[in-house]
């Protein structure tokens, strides 16, 4: 395990059905997936199997998340709320952790997939996979990244200036995505920047 995980001794597992609500979210976006139930049986499992391991009390079993489909949730560590009596479970999600296909069980923030989109483009500049236009801009090098940033943002400023509202919707986009991959290619997230954005704010 990468990161904490609690004593079950410490926690405050429900009297009556020996159940605690495990809330997980994943690692790197801290977007929340899902919710689960574990019980001693299931934390013990998913520190053994490194894989997040419920008690399903619809089928009234242990329940290995993607046991079926495939889409586990690789663990990462294991956090309490204040009381010991909810469970926040960090994960790495292999697919998506709905079963109706969907990367959360709830709806995504406005936020929510630049984040997502930032593990994406950290995963292409790692892997460099062939055919991907992402690998292409990371293997032209910082400069040429830089110099893609700044005709985006150029192009936003115009389709701004001619009021073409569609236009700019795409220009921005560009310039987001532009703007990710040269932070990446500085060994930067978007996170970071964000963080600098909030120091501003106070
Ligand atoms: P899986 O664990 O992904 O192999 O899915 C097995 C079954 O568990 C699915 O057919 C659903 O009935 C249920 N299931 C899977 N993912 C979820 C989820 N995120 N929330 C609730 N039920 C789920
Ligand atoms: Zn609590
Ligand atoms: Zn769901
Ligand atoms: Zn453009």
């Amino acid at each position: 395990v990468e990161g904490d995980f609690p004593d079950p001794s410490t926690l405050a597992w429900d009297a009556a059905t020996g159940l605690l609500p495990a809330i997980v979210q994943d690692a790197d976006t801290l977007r929340v997936l899902m919710l689960g139930y574990m019980d001693r049986q299931a934390l013990q499992a998913t520190r053994e199997k490194g894989q997040v391991t419920f008690y399903s009390r619809s089928r009234q079993r242990q329940w290995t998340k993607g046991e079926s489909s495939g889409n586990v949730l690789d663990l990462v560590g294991i956090e309490t709320d204040c009381d010991a009596d909810t469970l926040l479970v960090l994960a790495r999600p292999r697919g998506p952790t709905c079963h109706l296909d969907r990367t959360s069980c709830f709806p995504d923030a406005p936020g929510d997939f630049l984040a997502e989109l930032d593990v994406l483009v950290a995963d292409r500049e790692r892997e460099r996979p062939e055919g991907s236009y992402t690998t292409r801009l990371f293997e032209s090098g910082v400069r040429r990244i830089a110099q893609k940033v700044g005709e985006e943002g150029v192009e936003t400023a115009l389709a701004a200036v001619a009021q073409d509202d569609q236009a700019l919707l795409g220009e921005a986009a560009d310039l987001l995505f532009h703007l990710q991959v040269l932070l990446r290619a500085r060994g930067l997230g978007l996170g970071d920047a964000v963080d600098m954005l909030r120091t501003r704010h106070r």
